[in-house]
């Protein structure tokens, strides 16, 4: 049976010439649908010509997805003296079985035989999209005849030009493709380092993610089927549905994680898990099902999941998530450019090269922006691994670290080092009058005042219940003497959340090789708090320190206010 799209006439041929720049056939070109898909070419031929529908230049020829076989009949006329070479390109790489009809010397028909159901070696160009390549004898002209059959968009996408105006474009194009797949390697290469250093599963989704995204768009361009599989056109077709569903998984999968999902936006992530259990066997029997329908499926579960995502997003910055910063910025540039597509789609903006590719574009731009959260979640890890959740200031594992790396510096640099231990007094009695809570209240101002009182490269840590370390780089005794003095006085004098404190303070200052390691100097202080405990409290006391060579100083300085 056929179909009548239109009633149309012959289409003008289009003449042709040397220098013919690559320009739409749409308005060369008649199209007729045969829905039973059983026509040959020599039925083909027999078909009246009202029978055929003709195109105009802007209109689409997208005819979604059918089971109808599609023919399309091309005349080129050659008015010059010299043969003209031509090429002729389908640029819709996706297209399940395509065939070149084109008429030999001696009247017959001689055909060529491609599609992406078939080996990439079955075209007649090693190339990405289907390029024919045509000669047309002087004076001549010349109707071919291309016959699509496919289960996916049945996407008519012709252009023809010569040989010697293809070959540049051509050559430009590949540079594009090259630094746009490039981009994507870049970002999993450099990724993979980090993730070997880290070992963040974050890094391991964004890589999964980055690369089934990229192949994805790999297969679009028909560049997948062309370098990674090109004799398995079983993989060429089912790839795409396979790659869709494996980007959604690694997608939300990454979402969730840099999002903290389950902390911040625990509804949120719970709707997410469970998309994740329809999406996971949905991928995994993608490319045993029918194309359609799963196409289908996978494009509402992109649209919910796009939505979930700018929502999770959302929720997380405004509880305090800065990786999820960088994520909301990421995805509203995918989304922004997402949008620019769709408006060029219907016409709303020019089309050109961007808004043509902004798709692609908004998913490499996406891409960057989403390994920032990555570096961005590795910052907040680290520094809630080396932080005290109570005062801010850092922790214990912070200093145990830090101690023999400063110590050593300073020993090599032969500059001194002074370390302070403090302790609060009878907080136990705090504790106890006025509840563990406002004991913490008061540890949290105190640290609030240690942190007021420093500057770098001072390094303030709490070492353990109500005990502080102060760690002064570059600090002889004196100086370090005085920021102790300094605190004592400030905790005594001021009241900390309404609560009367006092501390107490040991102070060893390592200079001139007076200390053999880091662990004597810690011990050091820590006798010279005891002195100052000991010594009636709230006050500094210093380890035995030689103030000039020869002259040892062994008492305890006290400083009561
Ligand atoms: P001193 O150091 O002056 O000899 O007396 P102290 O009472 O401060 O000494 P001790 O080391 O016996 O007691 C420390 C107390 O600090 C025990 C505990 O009740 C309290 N403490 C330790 N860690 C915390 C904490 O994180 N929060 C609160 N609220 N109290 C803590
Ligand atoms: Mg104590
Ligand atoms: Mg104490």
């Amino acid at each position: 049976m056929l179909v009548c799209l239109s009633q149309g006439a012959s289409a003008a041929p289009l003449v042709v010439a040397e220098e013919l720049a690559p320009q739409s056939l749409n308005s060369h070109m008649r199209i007729l649908a045969d829905e039973s898909g059983n026509l040959g070419i020599q039925d083909i031929l027999n078909v009246e010509g009202h029978a055929w529908m003709k195109l105009a230049e802007g209109d689409e020829t997208n005819f979604g997805f059918t089971s109808a076989v599609y023919w399309v009949a091309l005349s080129l006329r050659n008015p010059a003296s010299e043969p003209v070479e031509l090429v002729i390109r389908q640029d819709y790489p996706l297209i399940d079985l395509l065939d070149l009809w084109q008429p030999t010397d001696d009247g017959g028909w001689q055909r060529i035989a491609t599609g992406d159901l078939r080996p990439f070696y079955s075209r007649p160009l090693d190339l990405r999209d289907f390029v024919f390549p045509v000669t047309l004898a002087p004076y001549s002209v010349q109707t071919l005849y291309l016959r699509y059959q496919t289960s996916g968009s049945m996407n008519i996408g012709l252009s023809v030009s010569s040989k010697t105006e293809f070959l540049p474009g051509l050559a430009y194009e590949q540079v594009l493709l090259g630094v746009y797949y490039g981009g994507f390697l870049v970002l999993v290469i450099y990724n993979l380092f980090l993730f070997l250093a880290v070992r963040d599963k974050a890094y391991a989704y964004y890589m999964g993610y980055a690369v089934c995204y990229g192949l994805y768009f790999g297969v679009h361009n028909g560049v997948s089927f062309q370098y990674l599989w090109p004799g398995n056109p079983w993989l060429a077709n089912q790839s795409l549905v396979l790659l869709l569903g494996l980007t959604l998984i690694f997608g939300t999968q990454f979402v969730r994680t840099i999002c903290s999902g389950e902390r911040f936006a625990p509804r949120t992530d719970h709707v997410a898990r469970w998309l994740m259990y329809v999406l996971i066997p949905l991928t995994a029997i993608s490319p045993f099902v029918s194309y359609g329908p799963m196409v289908l499926s996978l494009a509402v579960l992109t649209l919910v999941l796009t939505i979930l995502f700018m929502v999770m997003g959302v929720i997380s910055v405004l509880r305090g998530s800065i990786p999820a910063r960088y994520f909301l910025v990421g995805w509203s540039a995918l989304l922004v450019c997402v949008v620019i597509y769709m408006l060029k789609t219907f016409g709303l903006v020019p089309h050109n090269g961007f808004t043509h590719n902004a798709f692609q574009v908004g998913a490499l731009i996406e891409m960057v922006l989403l390994s920032l959260a990555l570096g961005a979640r590795v910052g907040e890890i680290h520094r809630h691994g080396y932080t005290d959740q109570l005062t801010g200031l850092f922790n214990r594992r912070y200093f145990d670290e830090q101690l023999p790396r400063e110590f050593d510096l300073a020993a090599r640099n032969g500059t001194p080092l002074s370390l302070l231990i403090l302790d609060l007094d009878h907080f136990k009695e705090v504790n106890d009058r006025l509840g563990h809570a406002r004991g913490d209240a008061a540890l949290c101002a105190v640290g609030q005042l240690v942190k007021r009182q420093i500057r770098k490269p001072v390094l303030a840590c709490r070492y353990g219940g109500e005990e502080f370390a102060i760690l002064l780089p570059r600090a002889g005794h004196k100086e370090a003497l005085i920021v102790a003095e300094r605190l004592v006085r400030l905790v005594a004098t001021q009241e900390l959340d309404d609560i009367s404190l006092t501390v107490s303070i040991g102070l060893a200052t390592s200079e001139r090789e007076n200390y053999a390691s880091s662990v004597q100097l810690f011990e050091e202080a820590d006798i010279a708090l005891y002195g100052a405990k000991q010594a009636g409290r709230n006050r500094v006391a210093c380890a035995p320190y030689q103030d000039t060579p020869g002259e040892t100083k062994s008492e305890a300085i006290g400083t009561v206010q």
